[in-house]
């Protein structure tokens, strides 16, 4: 028999209220804390019980900050900006342990600082204890249930209340349900380049061959188990998770890193990275900052008067120059000096700054995105038609390792002493608030969102998300002593019938044909509901209760893989009725909502607290309108959430 967790009804008035929270990872644990807060701030009459449903039963960190995965695995965040708590969340920040990672490092005597990229399975520890400490502080009648199982399907029950089924034939009745089910697995695509590399793989498999087509990296250590160290492997992405297989492959096999040399076990394979570009993300600067830079030309109240005047963005048009000036303002009042800072923002137009910039700086020391965006730009412009941009491996190698060697000393210098990594960091990184002001809720036009998309957030996870110094620094010890190569830009992935292996090459690279046994997509999948194989999703797709968010607009039209919602989070359903009681955060509405694959950070008002403190107070208000719609004489006065008051009859 099905057990059900039933919400209490008598007379239609409910005794006992059930919210689910599906997903226990750090989203889903800072939504408890809001929710705890919310309900304590208004508390209802009758007693909630809060169910946390989480399927890998690691209530905290969940799949991604698993407490278990080898600590090789580094977040790419320092220690100091991440943290479970709201920045108004006084009692739980009374603890240093609490207030961010880092502190509850030093608690436990780690040996990580403030500005240190700690594994990721000691975030999932820090999240597992606030977990803890938010269930022993939960407000009086709000009880927490954990429940170590997967949500598989959202039903419409009696009383506008919604039915959360689990895999362990448990059925929770609740009135309040929200999704933050974070990263997806999605499947190989019929028709795809990926189907083609797993049907190849899985024929020579037949044949007996150690051949393979990996399609979603993790758990790194079972998934790279089956490469052999004579054997060569390709990996497609040249960002955090590539660099995830890397340290699997190396630190992950036995060997080790010393004196500036990488020093082998011997279970090496040989691993050759592949991107479009053919070169590897940009390290993050050495953290020189305690806070968050302000803005001075790209401001969030610019970005308000713009929507005012414009209703939509064009992104092209309206936001890329004012983030490009405020990054040359960054990056020439650090390379200058204050004094030029203020002459640049003295000018109020984009022609007069350029003409400060040619008369003051020297023309090899100036910003140039394109110098970020493609840094094969000058190489393009100077090939001769028909002909290759390198002349050879070695040229191409070279090329590379001096692009490695020159973004490691800037990356050295520092988040506010070079002159770049201040401006990737000031401007992509600390103001994501303000661009995210601009982007979501469709507010771009459909065409301008597809760019966004397709190019500037290449960039700028590129140039603005990659990996610490010290990982960056391994790959260029583990290039100049062989044991990791490049693909060459635009690669080509072929398989050889004959040899029964698959062959990558770059036209771009003469010499650059290799064999290799082994392709693993070196990526996390990107939000792509249809796609996604969780059986939630795939219950939600199939009854219309969800559908993916599409932008349309005169420009075109635009479909973006995630969940559509409204301004509430509540899911919106594909007949466009919505779902008032079930909502989703997080990656989930990725595209509705711009980049939320971050963790919390302290001391800045993150948006990945303060959108789940809005829902919780969201929710505990429709609890009260609940229980007042049961209670004639009683109502809440429209407006404000806090306030309760008996009308006075
Ligand atoms: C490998 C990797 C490293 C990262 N490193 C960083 C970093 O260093 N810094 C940073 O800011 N961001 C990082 N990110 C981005 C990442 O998005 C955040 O760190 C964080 O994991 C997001 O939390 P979340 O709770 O929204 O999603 P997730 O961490 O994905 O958590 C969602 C949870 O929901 C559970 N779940 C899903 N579906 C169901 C279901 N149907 N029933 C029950 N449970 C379900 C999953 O098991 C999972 O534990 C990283 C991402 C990845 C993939």
């Amino acid at each position: 028999m099905p057990k059900r967790v039933q919400a209490k009804f008598f007379q239609g008035e409910a005794m006992e209220y059930n919210i689910v929270i599906i997903g226990g990872g750090p989203r889903g644990t800072y939504c408890l804390r809001r929710l705890s807060l919310a309900l304590a701030a208004d508390p209802p009459e009758n007693p909630v019980n809060i169910h946390v449903v989480e399927k890998s039963g690691r209530f905290g960190g969940g799949n991604v900050h698993n407490v278990d995965q080898p600590h090789y695995l580094l977040l790419n965040t320092v220690s100091c900006q991440i943290t479970a708590f709201g920045d108004d969340d006084a009692p739980a920040r009374a603890e240093e342990s609490r207030r961010t990672l880092c502190g509850y490092l030093q608690e436990k005597g780690y040996d990580y600082g403030e500005n240190d990229y700690p594994p990721r399975a000691l975030h999932g520890e820090y999240l597992a204890e606030c977990f803890n400490w938010m269930e022993d502080n939960l407000p009086q009648k709000v009880s927490l249930y954990r429940h170590a199982a997967e949500a598989v399907d959202i039903k419409t029950a009696e009383q506008g209340l919604q039915e959360v089924v689990l895999d362990n034939n448990e059925k929770i009745c609740a009135c309040e349900v929200i999704l933050l089910t974070g990263h997806s697995r999605n499947r190989i695509v019929p028709g795809s380049r990926e189907e083609r590399y797993h049907q190849f793989a899985q024929k020579q498999q037949q044949k007996g061959g150690n051949i393979s087509y990996v399609h979603l990296a993790y758990p790194i250590a079972s998934q790279m188990e089956h490469i052999q160290a004579d054997q060569s492997v390709y990996v497609i992405g040249m960002g955090l998770t590539a660099t995830d297989v890397i340290r699997g492959l190396t630190h992950g096999r036995g060997g080790r890193f010393s004196s500036g040399r990488y020093i082998p076990s011997g279970n090496e394979p040989h691993i050759i990275l592949g991107s479009r570009l053919g070169l590897p993300y940009c390290a993050r600067g050495k953290n020189q900052k305690t806070g968050q830079y302000q803005a001075r030309i790209f401001t969030s109240n610019l970005v308000h008067r713009l929507i005012q005047e414009k209703g939509k963005l064009d992104f092209r048009k309206d936001l890329f120059p004012l983030i490009l000036q405020e990054m040359e303002y960054v990056y020439y009042s650090t390379l200058m000096g204050d004094e030029f800072g203020r002459k640049y923002l003295q000018y109020l137009d984009s022609a007069q700054r350029q003409d400060l910039v040619k008369r003051e700086v020297k023309s090899t020391d100036r910003f140039n995105w394109q110098d970020l965006a493609n840094p094969l730009w000058k190489l393009e412009a100077a090939r001769k038609s028909g002909k290759p941009l390198f002349e050879s491996m070695e040229h191409y190698t070279d090329f590379v390792l001096k692009q490695i060697g020159f973004d490691l000393s800037e990356a050295k210098k520092g988040n506010v002493g070079s002159p770049v990594k201040n401006a990737v960091d000031s401007v992509l990184r600390d103001l994501r608030d303000t661009l995210r002001s601009a982007v979501d809720h469709g507010r771009l036009t459909a065409d301008s969102h597809r760019y966004m998309k397709k190019t500037f957030e290449r960039t700028n996870n590129r140039v603005a998300v990659g990996p610490p110094i010290e990982s960056v620094q391994e790959l260029w010890i583990l290039v100049r002593q062989g044991l990791v190569s490049f693909s060459g830009p635009s690669p080509e992935v072929h398989a050889n019938e004959e040899k029964g292996v698959f062959q990558v090459s770059s036209p771009e690279v003469p010499g650059s044909i290799r064999e290799v046994s082994h392709v693993v997509n070196g990526r996390i999948h990107g939000v792509d509901t249809r796609n996604d194989t969780s059986t939630l999703m795939q219950n939600l797709l199939k009854r219309k209760m969800v559908r993916t968010f599409t932008s349309s607009d005169h420009t075109g039209s635009f479909e973006m893989g995630g969940l559509d919602v409204t301004h509430d989070f509540q899911l919106v359903a594909a007949d466009g009725s919505v779902h008032e009681n079930i909502c989703a955060l997080g990656i989930p509405v990725e595209g509705k909502l711009w980049f939320n694959a971050a963790d919390a950070r302290p001391d800045v008002n993150s948006n990945a607290i303060t959108q789940l403190a809005y829902w919780s107070r969201s929710a505990v208000e429709r609890i009260h309108r609940r229980e007042q719609s049961a209670k004639p004489g009683l109502s809440r006065t429209e407006g404000t959430e806090e306030q309760f008051v008996r009308e006075e009859t």
